[in-house]
């Protein structure tokens, strides 16, 4: 079983007497800081000249400064920039700023485990995930309840660096959920494994393969819809609180049967097999190479399948019948269409005009489908207040208006 630290194990003191650096106010970032300061350490955040986040970090009464200035003057820096601009980042603004002793913290292993960063030796390296969305973890926070996190080091230094990253871990109020140990390599390569073959990966193919064998057989596409991917929210919302017995106690016997019986048949050894080459794939460093190199080529393979998903008709239906329920009107946006915008030319795409010309006719699919007009799902919208209530990873729109926040909604993979 796993080791689990709580508040008892962690002793805030260790880190009251430093300054610690936090970079990017985005969704972790601003969590980190505040949860920080309210826990009396003095915290820096360090951002670049032009960020959005700048006067927000400022209005919510933390220090700002560049990136160089923060890393000079921070004993810990914690690296909550996108994951895809950390390297660089590193290089330009974070290295120059390290000293012997110091200590430099992560959220997630990716940059660290596939030697993206190599931080100097006499450095201490280590990693403290919250496994909830920053939104989540500052609401958390202020109701006096913590989010579970993650620990790991990577280099002790001091050969104090498990305290001190411990010691952090309670003043983001994670001791008080618990905090699990790891190390850079599990967190990095599960983590991936984890979005590519169910959470993201997993379930969109699954769903929309059912989509297209019910309307490839003739049925009804908004029928399909309901069937194949509404009533999913349902269930993994039961599984989620209660596990999946929690689920299989609501639905019907039949339907308990047919997935006991069917279930496997879907998910069955040449899925098992996939499964094992796309983890070999991620321990071997293979997908770690190929999105790196995708992103210093521009994205040019990301953003077509970006689009041709988008295009899917299954978009298209959805957002005709989430158009019938209210409720979920405000979820209606699409992927790029509020990404922070960042200095860093090479690695972000910047967001999709809507004017731009979508693929060809003969290279879509059946179930692709230009949008109808730029007011319907597949618009880039503007950041707009991410208010997912009743979702698991909600931002809380009181949380949003307290630290004066209106962004995108939390996305917990990179
Ligand atoms: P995010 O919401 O996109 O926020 C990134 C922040 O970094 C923004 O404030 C952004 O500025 C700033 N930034 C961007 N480029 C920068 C640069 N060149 N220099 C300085 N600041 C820069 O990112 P995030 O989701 O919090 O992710 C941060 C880290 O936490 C990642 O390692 C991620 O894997 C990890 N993590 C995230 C979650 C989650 O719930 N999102 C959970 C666990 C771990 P602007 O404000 O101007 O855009
Ligand atoms: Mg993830």
């Amino acid at each position: 079983m796993a080791k689990i630290y709580y508040e008892s194990d962690a002793n805030l003191e260790l880190i009251k007497d430093k300054t610690i650096g936090i970079i990017g106010f985005g969704s972790q970032g601003h969590a980190h800081a505040l949860n920080l300061r309210d826990s009396g350490c003095n915290v820096m955040v360090g951002l670049y000249p032009g960020s959005k986040s700048w006067q927000q970090a400022q209005q919510a009464g933390v220090r700002v400064g560049t990136v160089e200035e923060v890393a000079r003057e921070a004993d810990i820096i914690m690296v909550l920039a996108p994951d895809q601009v950390q390297k660089q980042l590193y290089v330009d603004a974070i290295e120059p700023g390290l000293r012997a002793g110091k200590m430099l913290m992560f959220a997630h292993g990716f940059n660290i485990h596939f030697n993206q960063i190599v931080p100097p030796q006499d450095v201490d390296v280590t990693m403290i995930a919250p496994k909830a969305p920053g939104h989540r973890m500052r609401e958390m926070f202020a109701n006096g309840i913590g989010v579970p996190a993650l620990i790991a080091v990577h280099q002790n230094a001091s050969e104090n660096a498990h305290q001190l990253a411990l010691a952090y871990g309670k003043g983001v109020g994670c001791a008080k959920a618990g905090i699990i140990e790891t190390t850079f390599a599990e967190e990095t390569e599960t983590d991936l494994f984890g979005e590519q073959t169910v959470l993201c990966g997993g379930v969109t193919s699954l769903v929309k393969t059912a989509f297209e064998t019910l309307v490839g057989a003739g049925y009804q596409p908004e029928i399909a819809y309901f069937e194949c991917m509404h009533e999913l929210k349902l269930l993994v919302d039961m599984m989620h609180e209660g596990g999946m017995n929690a689920m299989r106690y609501t639905i019907s016997d039949t339907a308990e049967y047919g997935d006991y019986t069917r279930g496997p048949r879907v998910i069955d050894d040449h899925v098992r097999q996939q499964m094992k080459q796309i983890l070999n794939n991620i321990r071997s460093g293979a997908f770690a190479r190929e999105w790196i190199i995708e992103n210093q080529a521009g994205q040019p393979s990301f953003l077509a399948l970006r689009r041709q998903n988008q295009e899917h008709m299954i978009e298209r239906v959805g957002a005709e019948l989430r158009a019938m329920m209210p409720w979920l009107q405000k979820k209606d946006t699409a992927p790029g269409a509020a990404q922070p915008a960042t200095p860093m030319p090479s690695a972000e795409p910047g967001v999709r005009s809507v004017t731009e010309p979508f693929a060809p006719r003969e290279e879509r699919s059946a179930f692709e489908m230009p949008p109808r007009s730029p007011t319907d799902a597949f618009s880039a919208r503007p950041p707009a207040s991410s208010d997912d209530s009743g979702d698991a990873f909600a931002s809380p729109p009181a949380e949003s208006s307290d630290d004066g926040f209106t962004r995108r909604s939390d996305q917990e993979s990179m």
